[in-house]
């Protein structure tokens, strides 16, 4: 028999992300978890809680926040306190370069507000200052009891360790590729600061790793060996992925082949939004690649045939659009009330070739007439036919049909 594919099981060791009373665990046994960052001002506290809200409404479940200056590290106090308010039970990560050291000495309120801290170590400090300032920040996370991500990105590598390992590289008999000299900088440098953080006194499981580049293999390459060389919870992601389409297959061809190898414990998209696109579209990208893999489910999946030569009309497009959207927008209040919803199927198809059938591999499908058919649309649930459509009311009879299997 043919074993069914199915992503690896990982293994990491469990965080714990906290705020108030609530808790996001990360790695070990909890689902993996989508991130996501905002792109506003952190200074604009409105603007900054209104988009946290809406990444957070769109299903991210840890939101990173820029804390670049003292009045950004002023303001996350009053950011988090406006998410409470509005009751949104999200976590607020705080992303620091350069002087994260000082904002989280100097700010103590936005260091307690926040509910773990990013380090990049590439940038926490040259020279002496190095070490001292990266044990300024674990202090922080130590003293209000915070996990840190020690977030490496090629972009801006810690040029120290770059050059010792060119240097060792060239004793070599045979030295590696430049290639090879940066993956292993980019890991080394991971690890060596996961470990210094716990020598400072970081619980091993309060670190999580992150080792971000912008290529498809390369991710890949990193990341197996992160994995294998440790078991700290490790954030994925793609860098600086690019826009639209682009941006989109390439994170999730990428975070797709290391999730089925059970790497991977939180994911963000890093797509640059196109004017006017929103900054929820890298959510619910992260969101569809999870549920794509099986590793979760967040909305009742609809599924449609592409149409072709055999459709007579766009009705069974239409149709399949307005019941997706429908199944979305009714999740926020679906979820509470009628749990497992969202690992319900749907099928909208536009002809009886592989209609009925995809139908019946549904929870609830319709087989909307092609050329030539006779005018009717066969609707199936639980495998079943159950009954048949016919006339100009079609689309709005499955609507309510589709309502009323959901309520029962
Ligand atoms: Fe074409 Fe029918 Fe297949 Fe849809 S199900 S793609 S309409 S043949």
């Amino acid at each position: 028999p043919i074993e069914p594919a199915a992503p690896k099981a990982r293994r990491s060791a469990q965080a714990r992300v906290a705020w108030g009373a609530n808790v996001v665990t990360v790695g070990g046994d909890a689902p993996v978890r989508v991130q996501s960052m905002t792109n506003t001002d952190t200074e604009d506290a409105i603007a900054t809680a209104i988009q946290v809200k809406e990444l957070a409404l769109a299903g991210s479940e840890l939101v990173r926040i820029t804390v670049n200056t003292p009045e950004a590290a002023k303001q996350v106090p009053y950011i988090r306190e406006q998410l409470d308010r509005m009751g949104i039970a999200v976590p607020l990560v705080g992303d620091f370069h350069y002087n994260g050291h000082r904002l989280l000495t100097e700010f103590p309120d936005c260091a307690q507000a926040l509910s773990k801290y990013r380090i990049n170590p590439g940038n926490v400090g040259k020279g002496d200052k190095k070490d001292r300032q990266f044990a300024q920040m674990v202090e922080a996370a130590l003293r209000y009891d915070k996990p840190v991500r020690i977030g490496v990105n090629w972009g801006s590598l810690d040029q120290e360790l770059l050059a010792q390992l060119m240097d060792e590289n060239a004793q070599r008999a045979q030295p590696w590729d430049a290639k090879q000299v940066m993956y292993e900088a980019l890991i080394t440098s991971a690890i060596q600061s996961a470990k210094l953080a716990e020598e400072l006194g970081m619980r091993h499981e309060q670190v999580l790793l992150s080792c971000k580049v912008s290529g498809v293999q390369d991710l890949i390459s990193v990341y197996r060996e992160l994995a294998r060389r440790c078991d700290y919870p490790l954030h994925l992601g793609l860098t600086e992925a690019g826009m639209g389409t682009k941006g989109t297959v390439a994170s999730s061809v990428a975070m797709g082949i290391l999730l089925q190898e059970g790497i991977g414990d939180t994911i963000r998209v890093s797509l640059t939004p196109q004017p006017g696109e929103s900054r929820t579209q890298e959510v619910v990208i992260a969101s569809e690649i999870l549920q794509a893999l099986g590793l979760r489910s967040f909305v009742p999946s609809v599924t449609a045939c592409p149409g072709c030569g055999r459709t007579t009309s766009t009705t069974f497009q239409e149709l399949a659009k307005q019941i997706d959207d429908y199944l979305r927008a009714q999740m926020p209040v679906w979820r509470a009330k009628y749990p497992g919803v969202e690992k319900m199927k749907v099928a909208v198809m536009g002809c009886i070739v592989n209609g009925p059938g995809e139908s019946k591999h549904a929870d609830i499908g319709i087989s909307l007439p092609g050329t030539g058919e006779a005018p009717a649309a066969p609707v199936f649930i639980d495998g079943q036919k159950a009954m048949t459509l016919r006339g100009e009311n079609i689309a709005r009879e499955f609507h309510q049909i589709v309502e009323k299997y959901i309520e029962k």
